[in-house]
């Protein structure tokens, strides 16, 4: 840039400067630096002969203010030309590749996606195998094979949800009732049926009850089942497993302690607490002063259940377990409104863990 005072000499020089570096520009992005180089509205050569009209003698001021409006004018006819030409130039929808690219905006992994995959990968660990199921399902798979015939009163419990269309008969006889699936336990006899022992798998997925939508219940929930069966499989492998998957969800410390309970398909059958994460068993109010958090339901494979799907049970014994992942998610989270994963609300969403 030249400290003397602007003239035509020095207007002449800079516009052939200009077409010079323009047309030797190598990318669209050195032709807009060099653009700005001159016409910049901060440091660039108009700019500053602009800067000196202020400073200048009074004599002097308009012969600056005119060649500085030259210079100008002469940079942005010429722009305007280049930038013309490079546009007919372009390719067909005008690609510049050299650009910058645009940032794609990420999306995010859902609370309810992220709990799944880690349990997932906690268990594929431990050598199960995931396995997922029809969420429409015949009354056969869902209850009778689960030791529910007709007429139990778990049926009720459940709240099923029966569709309209029959399934057509099969193995077990006649057609039969279709609902959407109440628990993922029906997949437990889908793969006993094809598969031979020993069994280790998890089934996560929907199920579906006509529950009323509150705090803690939807009429549609994501669970996860296990099944193991094999020779001697032990309620001391189950606690063992347990144990095993909580100190991983929720941490070294973790404790598991079996309740009685009671399963139509298990027996015998326990409710299992967790020691409380958050006080670590002393009382707190997320545990409600327990010490202890009930998170599952599981159980020793009832006989019956074995007979339905031609295992013997005088020479396999097996367990399985079943949770709900929004309970866990839940807990893990300190959610305290199950209807919050449904809602999709990016400002709920955006608070866990990629
Ligand atoms: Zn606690």
């Amino acid at each position: 840039m030249s400290d003397s005072l602007p003239d035509q000499t020095a207007v002449d020089a800079h516009v052939a400067s200009f077409e010079r570096e323009l047309a030797a520009a190598a990318s669209a992005r050195d032709a807009q630096s060099l653009r700005d180089r001159y016409l910049g509205r901060k440091n660039s050569i108009v700019a500053s002969w602009m800067q000196q009209i202020g400073s200048a003698p009074p004599d002097q001021k308009k012969s600056i203010g005119r060649y500085a409006n030259e210079l100008k004018q002469a940079i942005e006819a010429r722009w305007k030309q280049y930038e013309e030409t490079s546009r007919d130039a372009a390719p067909a929808g005008g690609v510049d590749v050299t650009l910058p690219g645009r940032q794609p905006i990420l999306g995010h992994r859902h609370p309810l996606t992220v709990v799944r995959d880690r349990m997932e990968e906690i268990f594929t660990r431990m050598g199960f195998t995931i396995v997922e199921g029809p969420e429409v399902e015949d009354e056969w798979h869902c209850f009778d094979a689960l030791n529910m015939p007709a007429e139990h009163p778990a049926r009720d419990m459940q709240d099923t949800l029966y569709l309209a269309t029959p399934m057509p008969p099969f193995q077990a006889g006649d057609a039969m009732r279709t609902m959407l699936r109440t628990h993922t336990s029906s997949m437990q006899i889908r793969y006993m049926q094809t598969h031979e022992p020993p069994v280790r798998i998890v089934v996560p997925g929907k199920v579906y009850r006509k529950d009323d939508l509150d705090l803690t219940h939807t009429p549609n929930f994501t669970q996860m089942e296990g099944l193991v069966v094999g020779e001697g499989v032990s309620l001391a492998d189950l606690k063992g497993t347990l144990l095993a998957w909580a100190r991983e969800m929720f941490g070294e410390r973790s404790r598991v302690r079996l309740r009685p309970s009671f399963f139509p398909y298990t027996e015998p059958s326990a409710e299992v607490d967790i020691s409380c994460w958050s006080c670590d068993g002393a009382g707190c109010s997320m545990c409600k002063q327990s010490g202890w958090i009930e998170i599952l339901g599981c159980g020793m494979v009832h006989p019956a259940v074995f007979e339905a799907v031609g295992y013997d049970p005088d020479k396999v014994s097996g367990f399985a377990f079943g949770m709900g992942m929004e309970r866990v998610a839940m807990l893990k989270y300190g959610v305290d409104d199950i209807r919050l994963f449904y809602e999709n609300d990016l400002r709920f969403l955006e608070q866990f863990p990629l």
